[in-house]
């Protein structure tokens, strides 16, 4: 009768795939056709029909929403709370089992995780350390090169050397890294992933007994593994695992972090006899949405190739959108939401979509303006933020006094007169002995080693967390929250009025206190009755798991409350997902297809396809806006729309505006959108006149230059120009602020 129900909601396709007997396959197949779908289905299959234990199945997704909404639909199916503690993110997963296994992993008892803010910290210090110009080598580059190299399975002493001059020292850093996060007990997000599987690979019995146990792997978006992770699931998927990816070559975004769809066909050829399944009907999208979409892939090469197609009825064209400038387009979008509301709609059915974030800001702006209630999704994620990783920090310096990073990022918050050099005479002093700033500074207190003021600052932190200590001795979760909240004075530091940026901030970080209490209702490492070991829960083991769970990050929490409000988010983190309307802003040339990719860097069907998976994110309505005008770095500057847009056939596309042609000798431009569009209209239209084909002109930035082109007249001209440093430009007058030389 379960069965039923698992296989009903299925076509053909897809049951052959989530009912097809034990052994390997591979769901190949186009975006909103159901393979995450049948993904979830088959475990239900596996879990109901092969009676298989849930603690058997191994699935693994990109992100923690993805991994959550698995849990939950599978539950759904299986009629049963599923609590699947290998269900998860390749993070999560790896993670468990290092914290399972720390010595074998060759860690100590207290490792800490540590993010990508963290890391640049200790970068930095060992750059001065090993003195090497911060700004000779940048050490954004260095943790990217670290990652990379960890994401190939290359740890410093094997790591490939850059193609620039200082390829040594990004080595040497490397190396520092490595020692000082061994010495100290600190993992980044790669090293979750390499070190599990060295662990794997050094320890037969553990592989054995892992093998022996998830006979069942399962892996979403799998166009997206690296090097790295497809090494990690083939070491865990012995010959008697059942293996299943499923994936669309056409959605592989993350080629920029080393992703290869290449796995594709490694796993055609590593895996015994893979079953390839192909689905063909897309259940999300209408027709124009859909054939728009497909026409645009069409123009990538060496796809593997696949025909969709729909029958959700043809429904709308595209609306294009062109805005005067990016203020405009907010406003537009702003405008557009309203209505939408007023029609009876709800803000959650719209998604706004960008490729980077930096997009949001001007947006943002419009829709507080006119009052539309939004959350920005996988932006500052809230884990991220500066309050709650300070009160992170507390938590942790409660649960691991030794915790150095956490030490030294709270150790004068709040302000308390520990300056930068009593911390850096600490650090020394630990580094010398051996032993954690905390032990150093209840070294320094006994022995006197720092001037009185200084001492008396370090004392009252020292004496501040023994008493937090204290008084969370037999507390649960959400109350060591609290205190550490409140004890620090956290909460009067971050939160001391009623200013909006004050609110919002005591509200995060009493929006932590609830994901605790959310969190000791269910914790994550809550075992199934799968016959694995059982673990106790303390309030101290309860007091870790949250850091880990927080440390993985979790972009639902802080981000999705009960309100009906529209998500904004990067394309990327909008993988997956699937909304009503879609509305993608910001397509123009630069952006998207961003600039590194236009000048020939390989990665425009990198683009491309991420502009796929943005258009095929749309259920039945999609619309694309892009800006005539945006600012950029110092200046505005001209846009072009996307060259994407070009590919898209004229019948699925309804234009918003007139096309600009070149019999019209001006446009102009609708009226004032903020204080500088203000500006530019106060200043004396008489500008434009002396500047014509052949003016010399001087510009802040790009330098001097000669006028090649004029079209539109006003402060709403463009101007074509070539600079002789700067190369040729095309400008708008009234935001270019030009000077002219000689007419
Ligand atoms: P993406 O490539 O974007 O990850 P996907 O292939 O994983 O997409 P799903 O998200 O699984 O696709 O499914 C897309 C939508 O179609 C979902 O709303 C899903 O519920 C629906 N769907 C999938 N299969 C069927 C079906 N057989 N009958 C009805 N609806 C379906
Ligand atoms: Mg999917």
């Amino acid at each position: 009768m379960r069965s039923g129900e698992i296989v009903e909601s299925l076509n053909a396709e897809q049951q052959a795939a989530v009912c097809a007997p034990l052994g390997n396959s591979l769901v190949l197949a186009g975006a909103g056709t159901g393979k995450t779908r049948a993904l979830t289905h088959r475990v239900a299959w596996l879990a109901s029909e092969e009676r298989m234990p849930i603690g058997s199945i191994l699935a693994v997704t990109f992100t923690n929403k993805a991994a959550g909404e698995m849990r939950e639909r599978i539950s759904g199916l299986l009629r049963a709370q599923v609590s699947g503690r290998w269900i998860g993110t390749f993070h999560s997963i790896a993670l468990r089992l290092l914290r399972n296994h720390r010595h074998e992993a060759g860690l100590n008892e207290d490792f800490s995780i540590i993010d990508a803010d963290d890391q640049l910290r200790i970068i930095k210090n060992l750059q001065v350390e090993l003195d090497i110009s911060l700004e000779k080598v940048d050490p954004k580059n260095v943790r990217a090169y670290i990652s990379r190299q960890k994401d190939s399975g290359r740890r410093a002493k094997n790591a490939a050397n850059l193609q620039n001059p200082y390829a040594g020292e990004f080595r040497r850093i490397y190396q520092a890294y490595e020692q000082r996060c061994q010495r100290e007990g600190l993992v980044d997000f790669g090293e979750m992933l390499l070190r599990s599987l060295e662990m794997l690979q050094q320890h037969e019995v553990l592989l054995r007994h892992y093998r022996h146990m998830l006979t069942n792997v399962l892996v979403d978006e799998f166009q997206d593994t690296n090097a790295i992770q497809y090494d990690w699931l083939k070491l865990i998927a012995g010959d008697a695992t059942s293996f299943m990816a499923v994936g669309d070559d056409d959605q592989s975004i993350y080629g920029w972090r080393g992703a290869e769809v290449a796995n594709m066909n490694k796993l055609l050829k590593d895996f015994e006899s893979v079953k390839v399944h192909r689905l063909e009907q897309n259940y999300r999208s209408t027709e124009h949405i859909l054939q728009a979409a497909n026409a645009v892939i069409a123009h990538n090469q060496g796809r593997l190739g696949k025909n969709l197609w729909t029958d959700r009825g043809s429904g709308k064209p595209i609306a294009l959108n062109r805005a005067v400038n990016e203020f405009q387009e907010g406003d537009e979008l702003a405008r557009f939401a309203k209505q939408h509301r007023v029609d009876g709609g709800k803000y959650q059915d719209i998604a706004v979509l960008y490729r980077t974030h930096a997009l949001s800001r001007v947006l943002e702006r419009s829709l507080t303006q006119s009052g539309v209630p939004y959350r920005i999704f996988g932006g500052v994620r809230f884990f991220e933020r500066a309050e709650i990783k300070d009160a992170l920090a507390y938590m942790r310096l409660i649960a691991t006094p030794d915790a150095d990073l956490a030490f030294a990022r709270v150790v004068n918050t709040p302000t308390r007169g520990v300056g930068s050099k009593t911390l850096e005479r600490l650090g020394e002093g630990a580094g010398e002995r051996g032993i954690s700033l905390h032990r150093m500074a209840e070294a320094a207190i006994v022995e006197r080693l720092l001037p009185s003021r200084a001492l008396n600052a370090v004392e009252g932190f020292i004496t501040l967390l023994a008493n937090i200590r204290r008084a969370t001795i037999s507390c649960e979760l959400p109350e060591i929250a609290e205190k550490c909240i409140h004890m620090s004075g956290l909460m009067q530091y971050h939160a001391p009025d009623a200013s909006e940026p004050s609110l919002g901030r005591r509200e995060n970080l009493e929006e932590l206190i609830n994901a605790c209490v959310q969190f000791a209702e269910n914790p994550v490492s809550e075992l199934d009755a799968d016959g694995d070991e059982p673990e106790t829960v303390t309030p101290s083991s309860a007091l870790r798991d949250f850091l880990d769970h927080a440390s993985l990050g979790d972009e639902a929490a802080g981000t999705e409350g009960p309100n009906d409000t529209m998500r904004l988010m990067t394309v990327h983190s909008a993988k997956g997902l699937e909304f009503p309307i879609v509305y993608l802003v910001g397509v123009e040339d630069g952006i998207f297809p961003n600039s590194r990719a236009i000048e020939g860097d390989g990665g425009l069907e990198e683009e491309r396809r991420l502009f796929y998976v943005a258009m095929t994110r749309a259920m039945r309505e999609l619309r694309i806006s892009f800006a005539e005008v945006r600012t950029r770095y110092q200046g505005s500057s001209i846009s072009m729309q996307s060259r994407f847009l070009a590919e898209i056939p004229e019948d699925h596309i309804d234009r918003m505006f007139q096309e600009f042609t070149a019999s019209r000798p001006s446009y102009s431009r609708p009226r004032v959108y903020d204080g500088r569009a203000r500006r530019v209209e106060d200043r004396p239209a008489a500008q434009a006149n002396g500047l014509r084909t052949g003016s010399a002109v001087k510009h802040a930035k790009f330098g001097s230059g000669i006028v090649l082109n004029v079209e539109g007249s006003g402060d709403s001209a463009r101007l074509q120009v070539r600079f002789d440093r700067a190369g040729t430009k095309w400008l708008v007058l009234g935001y270019a602020k030009l000077q002219l030389l000689e007419s």
